[in-house]
Order: C-alpha cells, then structure tokens, then sequence
C-alpha cells in the first residue's frame, strides 16, 4: 500500500520510472520495445496517410476534370447550336446552358465571368456566379491561365466556404464562346469533403489500430520478458541466500531447456560448495576440539611444572649464578605458558560456542580505574603518564566485568607497550544507549595493513619485539570477542608515528542493539580528524557480529 501511495504522486514519477529503469529487466525491455515498435508503426502509419491522401486526391482531380471537360463540352455545344441574336436570348441561353453544366457536372457552383478586355456589347450579358461566400476563391493566377488559353483546363486547389464549415476543394476554369456575346471564363467548384472524410476515417483507424498493436507488443513482451525473467530473479535471490549463509536453498528444475540447465548447474555447484563447507566445518571443529584437549591435557603437568619451577626459584639465591639465572628463566617461561594456555583455553571456548555472559550492572569508570591501578608500576617502568578522561553521565551498563575489565587490562597493557613513554589516555563516555571506552596512546602505530590485521590470532607486527606482559599475540582476538559476545564493537584507528586508539562501545543493556558511540574515531586529536592531512584514516574492526 505504501508502494501505491508513493505512485500515486505525479511528482515521485521521475524519480520512480528512474529506479524501474535502473532495477527492472523487465521494465526496460518493454519500455524499449514498445518505443521502437510505436515509432515503426508511427512512420508507416504517417506514409500510408500521406500516400492514400495523394490517391484521394488524385483520383478525385481526374473525376473532376474529366467532369468538367464533359460539362464545359455540353454548355459549348448549346451555344453553337443556338442562334440567339438579342440581350433576352442571349440571357436565356446562358441560363439553360448553367442548368446544364450543374446537372452534367453535379457541381452547383458555377460561375461565369466575361473575359475582359472584349468589346463591349449590349448583347453580352452580366457575370453571374453561384460561388455565394467562395466567390473570392477563384485567384488571379487561375483567371490569367483560363483568359489566355481558349479550349484548355486549369485547375486550383481551394477552401470552400460553405454554410456551416470550411470544406477543401478545387476549382477548375476553362474557356466558353457565347454567340454574339463575345469570350466568358466558364468556373466550377467541387468540393473534396467526401475525400476529406474518407481520409479521416482511415487516419483514424490506423490510428487505433496502431496504438492497439503497440499495446499488443508491450503486453506480448510483457509475458516473454517476465518467462525469462522470473526463473532469473529465482535464480538470483537464491544465489543471495546462499551468499548469505544459507547452504541448503535449491533452484527448482523444471523441463529441460536452458533456464532448466542453469538450475541444474547452480543446483551442482551449490552441493559441492555445501559439502565443501561441512568437510570443513568437520576440520575445523576436530582443530578446535584438538587445541582444547591439548590445552586440558598440557594444564595438571604445567601446574607441577610451575609448582617445581616455584620451589627453585625461591632458592635461587642458594644456587652458583648460572643456575640461579636458569631457575629465574624458568619461572618466567612457565608464566608465560601459563597466560598462553589459558588464552588457548578461552579462545576454543568461544569457538566451541559455550561462552556464557555473567552481566550484571557495571561502572565502566570503575574498571578503567582497576585497570589504570594494577597497569600502573608498568607504566612508570615504562615513563608513560597514565591519564582518565571521564566526563560523567549514564556510565553503568549490563556487562560481564571480568571479560570487560581483561579487554581494558590488555587495550592499557597494549598501549603502555607500544606507547613510547609517552602519556596513554583512557576515555570513558556514554549516551542513552551505548558506553565508550577508548585507549589513546601517541607511540609507534600501525600501519592500515598492519592494522587490517590486528585482531587476528597469533598476528604481532614485529614479534621479534622484546614483551614485558602477555605476548601470545591472542589478547586482541580474545578482546573482540568479548565485545562481540556483548553485542558491542571494538574498533581502532591508527597512523605510523601517531600512536593508535582503541574504542570498546557497548550497549548499555543485554538486549540493545548499536547504532553509533559516544565517543568519536579518529580520536579527536587526530591530524585526520582535524583535517591536517589528504590520508584516509586508518580503521579497522568496525561493527561485527
Ligand atoms: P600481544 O599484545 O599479545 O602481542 P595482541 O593481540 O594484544 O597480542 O596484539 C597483537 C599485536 O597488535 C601486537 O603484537 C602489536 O604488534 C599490535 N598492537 C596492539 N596494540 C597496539 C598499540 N597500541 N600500538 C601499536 N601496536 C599495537
């Protein structure tokens, strides 16, 4: 209904019949050719107008000369035979040979003029003309031809006026003697309404029956295209579907023509390409299952490991110096497999999918204070100010704090190691429906492809880097996911030489869904953002799943 509405507009059409055009097979194929079959049929239609009105015309000249020949033959033929002397005679001559020439030519207008230039005689009687309202019609040219050329037709083209309408028409004039009278110019008028009409009513058929096939062709097209068209669009959404992720959607095959193979070979490509993606889901799910059980299984011989490795270490001082420095080595290694393993451990729990959220209402200044306080010996070792930037509003949102504060512990931890000494500022904003936390540090950077790869698995851009925490390289897959699992976006811009900025957005509850954050990316103090530099900013892990 909306759709009808938006039709209904003479104002929307442009732009409607634009998208049709854009958007529609269908449409444009018909559009097409009922545009060149309405202009094929409109110059045929306009030659066979013109030629059948040049026969009209033509046939109706040779009737009417023919006509006229007959009727100026019967009226000179009177005269010869007559001998009227008198005016009286002479008059009633004329008139009988007029009654003549109007029943011989079914024409009644019929002038007579006495050519000029003639003696004059008392015999000769007046001009005399039926023309009534057409008398003018008759042009000087018409009249010179006629008074110059005895026993020779001419004829003119003409509008009759007659009593209700113009009528088109044409006059033919020759030349009669009058006994004793002298030369007249003899004029007869026909009128051509009944070709006119004849015209008309052919113009007007072809006319209707012109825009009857031009509707014929448009509706024929209409059921060829959409034969065509229909089992094409089926076959577009599904491959959309199966774009989408839905694996099981078919093109129904039907017959046995080209539409038909085209299904069928979508049909086959869309069976391996499902039985591909099994075969794969299957690997996959056996590595997954693989790194957990390992994962498992390496935990109770590294906690005896690390219960050994404790015990030495604290005895270090008791050893000669070369083993002093081995214990010290193994207890750091132990801890760094240690992190490892459980990193390894959280991330195939969240492929095997059995991530449970424990959210419950959390300030999100709060955390960013924990994190700052337990980062913060790191930060001095490494000469970086540690600053927060809060300016207050809703800040408590539904989160699981144990997951939210690790992303925040691994974002600071990041950005005090890459950071250079210098200051790190974490930002902590929220509006109605979301909160932000941003981790800005000004130190090395990324580059846009190191950062197109920053939140994948065991990715570093420099792992020869000496590491002061962590270092498995799975802190920031495992800190996406924790936002992902929150429905919220973890994203980061960065410039070689700027530093970076990490932004967590969160919605504020459970169920909520983000449209946008409270907290800008690029940073603010950006040099893209303040519009010092033509660079395109570098993003990456915008909104995901
Ligand atoms: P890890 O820190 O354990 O190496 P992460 O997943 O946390 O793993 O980080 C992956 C890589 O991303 C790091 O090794 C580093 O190269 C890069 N990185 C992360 N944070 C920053 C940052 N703030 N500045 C520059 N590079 C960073």
């Amino acid at each position: 209904m909306p759709q009808l509405t938006y039709w209904s507009r003479p104002r929307n059409w442009p732009r409607l019949l634009r998208s049709s055009w854009r958007s529609s097979l269908q449409f444009r194929t018909v559009t097409i050719s009922v545009a060149f079959s309405g202009l094929a049929i409109l110059v045929v239609g306009v030659y066979m107008s013109v030629s059948i009105g040049n026969d009209l015309f033509q046939s109706r000249l040779s009737q009417v000369l023919l006509d006229s020949n007959r009727a100026t033959s019967a009226a000179q033929s009177l005269f010869d035979a007559s001998d009227a002397t008198d005016r009286v005679q002479v008059q009633n001559l004329l008139s009988s040979a007029r009654t003549s020439i109007s029943t011989t030519s079914s024409s009644r207008l019929v002038a007579v003029l006495r050519v000029p230039g003639q003696e004059s005689s008392t015999v000769a009687p007046q001009d005399s003309s039926t023309f009534g309202q057409s008398t003018g019609v008759i042009g000087a040219d018409l009249r010179t031809q006629v008074q110059g050329n005895n026993g020779e037709q001419f004829w003119q083209s003409v509008t009759l006026t007659g009593e209700t309408a113009t009528v088109p028409g044409i006059v033919v004039g020759s030349q009669i003697t009058v006994p004793v009278a002298g030369r007249y110019e003899l004029y007869i008028a026909y009128s051509l309404q009944d070709a006119e009409a004849t015209l008309l009513f052919v113009q007007q058929t072809l006319g209707v029956a012109g825009v009857a096939l031009v509707l014929l062709i448009g509706a024929v097209t209409w059921i060829v295209v959409r034969f065509v068209v229909t089992p094409l669009r089926v076959a577009a959404e599904t491959s959309q579907k199966l774009a989408s992720g839905d694996l099981m959607v078919r093109i129904p095959e039907k017959g046995e023509d080209v539409i038909a193979t085209l299904a069928r070979s979508f049909n086959g490509m869309a069976d391996s390409l499902q039985s591909q993606i099994r075969e794969l889901a299957d690997l996959s799910e056996v590595q997954q299952r693989f790194v957990s059980d390992v994962s498992h299984e390496l935990r109770t011989p590294l906690t005896t490991i690390r219960l050994a490795g404790d015990v030495l270490y604290d005895q270090r001082a008791s050893f000669p110096p070369a083993t002093g420095r081995t214990a010290e080595l193994l207890h750091t290694q132990v801890e760094r497999f240690e992190l490892l393993l459980s990193d390894l451990l959280e991330i195939s729990r969240y492929d095997a999918g059995s991530v449970e959220l424990e959210s419950e209402p959390t300030n999100l200044v709060y955390l960013a204070e924990d994190a700052i306080d337990s980062l913060r010996s790191l930060a001095e070792s490494k000469g970086s100010d540690l600053r927060l930037v809060a300016p207050g509003g809703y800040l408590n949102a539904d989160v699981d704090p144990r997951r939210i504060r690790r992303v925040l512990h691994n974002l600071i931890g990041n950005a005090i190691e890459h950071g250079e000494g210098k200051p790190v500022m974490v930002s902590v904003d929220s509006d109605a429906k979301a909160v932000a936390l941003a981790v800005r540090d000004y130190g090395l950077g990324m580059s846009q492809a190191e950062v197109a790869h920053v939140f994948d698995r065991f990715w570093r851009a420099d792992p020869s880097r000496q590491r002061t925490i962590g270092g498995t390289g799975l802190g920031l897959a495992i800190s996406r996911e924790d936002a992902s699992v929150h429905n919220g976006w973890l994203q980061v811009w960065s410039r070689p030489g700027e530093g970076s900025c990490f932004r967590l957005t969160l919605p504020r509850t459970a169920q909520g869904l983000l449209e946008s954050s409270p907290l800008p990316l690029p940073p603010a103090d950006a040099t893209d953002q303040l519009g010092e530099s033509g660079h395109v900013p570098v993003l990456g892990g915008g909104p995901h799943a």
